[in-house]
C-alpha cells in the first residue's frame, strides 16, 4: 500500500506530496514541527505536542492554518489511512510559499501544513533492551531551543557525528554543562537517589516526554532535581538516561566511550520506560 501524506487539506500518495521550492519552511528554515508516537494505533501524550505546537508557532508569530481539534482529526485520519500500530506522526507547519525570497514575513500568504507517518515499534526497540551510548558535542545552535523550529543543521551534525561514533545520540554540551541530546532530554540519577534534569529555558526544548516523566516519577515520591549537570558528574551516576516522543524512556550506559555505572541499563531507567508505556498506554487517544 503507498503511504499516504496529508498536503494543505488533502491526503495523497507520499510520492506526490510535494510543496513549492519558494516555501519558507525549505528556504529559510521559517515552520515549526512536531513529532507524536502511535502506539496501538492511538496517540500518545498529543495534547501536549500540540500544546507545544500552539506556543512553538505563537513564538515565530505564524499562524496555524487548522485549529488544534482539525489537526489532531488529521493525525488520526492519517493514522487510519496508513494503517500505523505503532510509529509516529510528523506534522510541520511553516509560513508558506510567497513570490520571492523576502526575509519579512510575506502578507496574504497561507502556512503550509504538511503531516507524515512513519513506522516505529518504540516499546520493543532493541536499543532499549541494550542501552544507547552517546557521544558528547559543543550545543552549536540560537538561543531559542525552546521553540521547536525546523532549523536542525546543529542537531543534522551533532546526530551525524553520533552516528559516525556507532552512538546512539549525541548530548550537547554548553558551558561544561549538558543542555539535552539531539532530539531527546537528558536526565541522570545520582548516587543519592536524584533524578536531575536541566531546568526548561530557551537553552532546551521542553521535552512533552520529560514533562510526563518528571510528573510520574514525584507522583512515585522519586526526587526531582531540575537543573544542568556535567558529563563529569553523568559519569559518577547511578544510572544515565533519556526521553523522547520517539524513544519513550531510553537508558545510557556510555558517554564519550566510558560506561556509566557497570554499563548496563539501571533499575531506574527500566522502572521509569515501564511506568512510561503503562501511562502512555491508559492515555493514549
Ligand atoms: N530535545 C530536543 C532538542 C528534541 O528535538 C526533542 C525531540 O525531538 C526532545 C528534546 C524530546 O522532546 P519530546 O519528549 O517532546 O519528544
Amino acid at each position: 500500500m503507498d503511504q499516504i501524506a496529508y498536503v494543505n487539506g488533502s491526503f495523497v500518495p507520499l510520492a506526490e506530496a510535494k510543496i513549492s521550492v519558494l516555501d519558507r519552511g525549505f528556504l529559510f528554515a521559517d515552520g515549526i514541527y512536531e513529532v507524536s508516537a502511535v502506539l496501538d494505533g492511538k496517540l500518545i501524550d498529543n495534547a501536549s505536542h500540540l500544546a507545544r505546537l500552539e506556543r512553538s508557532v505563537g513564538e515565530i508569530a505564524l499562524a496555524l492554518p487548522e485549529t488544534l481539534d482539525r489537526i489532531r482529526e488529521i493525525q488520526k485520519e492519517l493514522i487510519a489511512r496508513n494503517g500505523i500500530e505503532n510509529g509516529l506522526v510528523y506534522l510541520q507547519v511553516t509560513r508558506g510559499a510567497a513570490a520571492g525570497r523576502d526575509f519579512a514575513f510575506p502578507k496574504g500568504v497561507k502556512p503550509t501544513l504538511i503531516l507524515f507517518t512513519s513506522v516505529k515499534d518504540i516499546v520493543n526497540a532493541p536499543s532499549a533492551k541494550s542501552g544507547i551510548g552517546v557521544i558528547t558535542v559543543p550545543d552549536i545552535r540560537w538561543a531559542r531551543r525552546d521553540i521547536k523550529s525546523v532549523a536542525l543543521l546543529a542537531q543534522v551534525l551533532a546526530k551525524q557525528a553520533a552516528a559516525e561514533a556507532g552512538a546512539g545520540e549525541a548530548w550537547m554540551i554548553e558551558d561544561g554543562k549538558v543542555t539535552e541530546g539531539g532530539s531527546s532530554s537528558a536526565f541522570i540519577l545520582t548516587q543519592d537517589d536524584v533524578l536531575v534534569t536541566r531546568q526548561n529555558s530557551s537553552a532546551i526544548l521542553p521535552g512533552c516526554t520529560r514533562k510526563a516523566v518528571i510528573a510520574l516519577a514525584e507522583e512515585r515520591q522519586l526526587r526531582v532535581e531540575e537543573r544542568p549537570f556535567s558529563i563529569e558528574e553523568a559519569l559518577v551516576a547511578k544510572e544515565a538516561f533519556i526521553t523522547s516522543a520517539s524513544s519513550f524512556v531510553q537508558a545510557v550506559v556510555t558517554i564519550d566511550g566510558k560506561t556509566v555505572a557497570d554499563g548496563r541499563p539501571g533499575p531506574m531507567a527500566n522502572r521509569l520506560r515501564e511506568i512510561y508505556i503503562d501511562f502512555a498506554r491508559k492515555t493514549a487517544e
